[in-house]
């Protein structure tokens, strides 16, 4: 199967070029901003009015309006509404303009297999390959687009070149009641060393599958004041992933529906009860995001963040976000309960949603 990155098609194509390949006329009309005869309408006189620095057409005429990609898939026949017609739409877009980066073959067989202990020979490898010791678990990549001119980064959320050695068997994850299965599927563990030492780590992969950052709940009695209870690293992009797409997407059975939370937690005991389920690493949601569940082949969510100002604030910034590409419910938790603290009757109902 192949990943579009639907942001970096729109991001790479050039309003001027999409014109002139469908052989347009224009008319200049101010800075950045050209008139055409609207395709979508019998129109007498140029009423499509684009601006190209923006990348978005509004015809004043038809009211037909929507950026370069919703413009391209219309001009090829593609309703840019349908999540699958505009996903086809932007694979052309990449064949036509060459749009680096705007396509990419997924890596067959998706989901790695758990790699819970390296073998000694593995564990002298990626030693080896190791940057530098108290690095572990802190990627080093910088944020998307930030033009720095210094020596070149790694891509942002590239994939990491080491595992940390994670200890499954800490007393933490038996007391929230997590069991060695799941445990042995998610892979988390508590990391004794590193800038991730005395924290319960999750491992994150992209929805490939493939290991990119780690996150660490930090489980002392002692944790000092201006230390983060959750620690990401520095540099990874969490707009840009969703925690447990991957095996959502490695299970093999095909949904349309999906629920989001905000937590690891949340999606731990969600996924447990056999619901597909991502979280967002926080009450908010971005293009992204929403563009991974799109190009997933899905269409339908079940927001459920946690009941608390944080969840309801976010609910709020989430639901138009979600509300414009997929058919999105919600379910508002009483005060003070998450997802993952909330009554069996609520999680046993919640296939039910899912399938519905
Ligand atoms: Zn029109």
């Amino acid at each position: 199967m192949t990943w579009v990155n639907f942001q970096t098609v729109r991001q790479g194509l050039d309003f001027s070029e999409v014109l002139a390949h469908f052989g347009f006329e224009t008319k200049a009309n101010g800075k950045h901003q050209v008139k055409i005869h609207c395709p979508f309408h019998d129109d007498a006189n140029p009423s499509c009015g684009i601006n190209l620095d923006k990348k978005v057409f509004n015809c004043f005429s038809c009211r037909a309006k929507g950026n370069v990609l919703d413009f391209f898939a219309m001009m090829e026949g593609l309703e840019p509404g349908n999540p699958r017609e505009l996903r086809k739409a932007a694979l052309l877009a990449v064949e036509v303009f060459g749009i680096d980066g705007g396509a990419q073959e997924a890596k067959s067989g998706n989901q790695p297999k758990a790699k819970p202990r390296a073998g000694k020979g593995q564990e002298r490898a990626s030693k080896a390959s190791k940057p530098a010791p108290d690095s572990e678990g802190c990627a080093t990549a910088k944020k998307a687009g930030d033009g720095a001119s210094d020596a070149p980064d790694r891509p942002v959320n590239a994939p990491l070149t080491f595992e940390l050695q994670l200890d499954a068997k800490h007393p933490f994850l038996k007391a929230r009641g997590i069991g060695k299965k799941l445990i042995r599927a998610f892979g988390m563990g508590y990391a004794r060393r590193g800038s991730m030492k005395g924290r319960i780590c999750f491992p994150i992969h992209n929805e490939a599958g493939e290991l990119i950052a780690y996150s660490g709940r930090w489980v002392g009695e002692d944790k000092p004041k201006d230390v983060p209870r959750y620690l990401l690293p520095k540099g990874f992009e969490k707009s840009l992933v969703l925690y447990n797409l991957n095996r959502v997407l490695a299970s093999g059975q095909p949904t349309s529906t999906i629920v989001i939370v905000e937590g690891f937690w949340s999606v731990l005991r969600l996924h447990k009860a056999g619901v597909p389920v991502v979280s967002t690493f926080g009450a908010s949601i971005s293009d992204a995001q929403v563009d991974l569940l799109v190009q997933a082949g899905i269409d339908k969510c079940v927001l459920i963040f946690d009941g608390d100002e944080g969840g309801r604030v976010g609910v709020e910034q989430a639901l138009p976000v979600l509300a414009e590409r997929l058919f999105t419910r919600t379910i508002m938790l009483e005060d003070g309960v998450k997802p993952d603290t909330m009554d069996d009757d609520l999680l046993t109902n919640l296939p039910r949603y899912v399938r519905s």
